[in-house]
């Protein structure tokens, strides 16, 4: 970076700092995105002077309330809630709720702020948004989840529509959560309408949705490694995480002929030195899906597996890694690491899972880094083809969605090849061409709009 480019990107941090006071996770994800953008800011005045990068890092709005509920001892419990509106240049806000402790307004502007650019390059009309509260749903019984979710909905069904804003799941948010929430929007509205993604089957879901961050993530790390003429095939690959986005990753990585070594929860992690195979996955989706238990139990069942409480699986070597727990999973140290242990690919299945000096870390390497924007967009595109398929009334088979998947994320990579190649050996910076990719888009419907 020349440092005049350096010199403009601390001011407008130390501006956006100043903004937004004690929102790190939010500093960050505005840090990297500025980083790639600042060169063609400064090289275009229509975007000074219209301020752009200004007004697309101030969300439209932010809505804050109360969720009161009832837990199973009849005692009430209040809990926050926000939904962050972030843009919706290009189509109705879109993105998931989180349901976890450490949800906080920084966190959702990230992860909004982040979703606008996702969407954006996905190539279907969605914009940007985020929610979610700092309820914990762990150890709470099915009924106090319910309670809670109504509760939510009853708040948050003045606020969304389904050409308004449509949320889906995050961390904590899955099928039984949606399927609340839903249930309670259809009671208070009287309405069935696709104004949720991620529903069940029987009531409008999409096929393919459940696997499709997973899948679009490993799909993505293959374009990488096909783009350098190789493949992910027989490769050694760790995963994080054993939620929905880590099991459908392991779930097409060991499809796609890879050997995974690893998965985690919040525990620690399971390092499986024969490879996970189908039987053991079932075991992992029962565990984690069904049963909600923790990882160790794994290594208690399979004989050679080791279970490592309070640590991460990034000490171990591998030529891929797949982090998809949650942000910041990826420490300097932890990319030193994996440099260090000959990792040739490293592709986001989390939303920022890698800090900001790891980034660096990767791309200085020359390691293939899939950034979060483009390699996790796999879920929110088929989220877009289940309002798609909401609209119509219609429902396509698990055959068709993976067709149109596997596509998008084909396109999603050749946007980054295109905004991304870097001097004369053709090395990709997918944050650079994710980045740029994601925001022309947007960029080109605001300056349409003028002062908006
Ligand atoms: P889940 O709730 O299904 O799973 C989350 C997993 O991450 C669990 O294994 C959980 O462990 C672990 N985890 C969560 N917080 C922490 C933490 N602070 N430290 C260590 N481990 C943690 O969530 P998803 O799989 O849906 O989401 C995972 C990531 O993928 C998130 O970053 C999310 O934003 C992103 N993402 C998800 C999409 C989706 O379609 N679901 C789409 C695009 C991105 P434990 O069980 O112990 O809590």
């Amino acid at each position: 970076m020349s440092e005049r480019t350096q010199h403009e990107v601390d001011q407008f941090m130390n501006g956006l700092v100043k903004r937004n006071p004690g929102e790190p996770e939010f500093h960050q994800a505005v840090r990297e995105v500025t980083e790639s953008l600042m060169p063609i800011i400064l090289d275009n005045p229509e975007y000074q002077k219209t301020q752009i990068l200004e007004r697309m890092t101030e969300p439209d709005r932010i809505i804050i309330f109360r969720v009161t509920w009832e837990d199973d001892e009849g005692c009430f419990r209040a809990n926050r809630a926000w939904r962050v509106q972030f843009n919706n240049s290009i189509g109705p806000y879109k993105g998931g709720l989180r349901f976890h402790p450490d949800v906080n307004q920084s966190v959702l502007k990230f992860l909004g702020f982040e979703q606008t650019f996702k969407n954006s390059l996905t190539g279907l009309p969605m914009g940007g948004g985020k929610g979610g509260s700092n309820f914990n749903p762990k150890g709470k019984s099915d009924h106090e989840v319910m309670r809670f979710c109504q509760s939510m909905m009853t708040e948050l069904h003045r606020f969304i529509g389904e050409d308004t804003d449509i949320p889906a799941g995050d961390i904590g948010v899955g099928a039984r959560e949606i399927s609340y929430l839903f249930g309670q929007y259809k009671r208070l509205k009287n309405r069935f309408t696709g104004i949720l993604t991620g529903k069940g089957l029987a009531f409008g879901g999409s096929c393919g949705r459940r696997e499709a961050t997973g899948y679009g993530c490993v799909y993505f790390c293959e374009s990488m490694f096909q783009h350098r003429g190789e493949s992910i095939e027989g490769k050694r690959c760790l995963v994080s995480g054993s939620g929905n986005v880590a099991i459908y990753s392991i779930e097409k990585a060991l499809e796609m002929g890879a050997k995974v070594l690893t998965f985690s929860d919040s525990s620690g992690f399971v390092f499986d030195p024969d490879g996970i195979d189908e039987e053991k996955l079932a075991f992992i989706k029962d565990l984690k899906e069904v049963r909600r238990g923790r990882v160790n139990e794994y290594a208690e069942k399979f004989g050679r597996a080791e279970f490592h409480a309070g640590q991460n699986p990034w000490s171990v070597p591998a030529e891929v890694a797949l982090p998809c727990a949650t942000q910041n999973e990826i420490s300097e140290e932890d990319a030193q690491s994996l440099i260090k242990n000959g990792v040739q690919s490293v592709c986001e299945g989390a939303n920022m899972p890698t800090a900001l000096e790891g980034v660096h870390a990767f791309l200085k390497a020359k390691v293939l880094f899939g950034p979060a924007k483009a390699a996790n967009a796999g879920g929110v595109a088929v989220s877009g083809l289940e309002q798609s398929q909401n609209a119509l009334r219609i429902s396509w088979d698990h055959e068709e969605v993976d067709r149109r998947l596997k596509s998008i994320m084909r396109e999603i990579h050749s946007k980054c090849v295109e905004h991304g190649r870097e001097g004369d050996d053709q090395f990709v910076n997918y944050v650079k061409g994710a980045n740029i990719g994601g925001f022309l888009k947007v960029a080109e419907a605001m300056l349409a709009y003028g002062a908006v």
